[in-house]
């Protein structure tokens, strides 16, 4: 993919880029499924499978269980909804659903906030080097951990 202004959503646009991403998969946007996503978008810092099936019982009043949470996250992930963060072992909302990136995460070992960029000259690069090495389809996961700059200046 070649460098292009992408936009990121937020709130309510973040919401109604993703039910249309879900939906043009051939998925239908549940009551469940919409719940999962605003708890998922509702988190500052990667979340796990069990953080948001407490925030989604919290908001219905019902227990939810975490292996349902944990299958509509696997459906977010193939549906470009949402992104593993792989050093985290955790979740965030995809904030640009309607286009695919190798996203990359940069992620504060103080206090666990997590930066989201965008290079492709990057991650293609890793994906060709991949491929030159007889990997094929490779999936690049790219993670940074570090001091973010709140906590730098504390
Ligand atoms: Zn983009
Ligand atoms: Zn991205
Ligand atoms: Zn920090």
């Amino acid at each position: 993919m070649t460098r292009h202004d992408h936009q990121l959503h937020h709130g309510e646009s973040l919401k109604e880029a993703a039910r249309e991403r879900l939906t043009k998969e051939g998925e239908q946007w549940t009551d469940m499924r919409a719940a999962v996503f605003d708890a998922l978008a509702g988190f500052e810092r990667p979340a796990s499978a069990y953080d948001i099936a407490e925030a989604v019982s919290n908001a219905q009043g019902r227990r939810v269980a975490a292996n349902s949470v944990y299958r509509i996250l696997d459906l977010f992930v193939s549906a470009n909804l949402a992104r593993r963060v792989e050093s985290a072992n955790a979740y965030v909302a995809n904030q640009h659903p309607d286009c695919l990136h190798d996203c990359i995460f940069l992620i504060c070992d103080n206090c666990g906030q997590t930066v989201h960029i965008d290079d492709d000259n990057l991650s293609g690069g890793v994906r060709k080097a991949a491929k030159t090495a007889g990997f094929s389809a490779p999936r690049p996961v790219i993670e940074v951990r570090g001091t973010c700059g709140d906590c730098e200046t504390q």
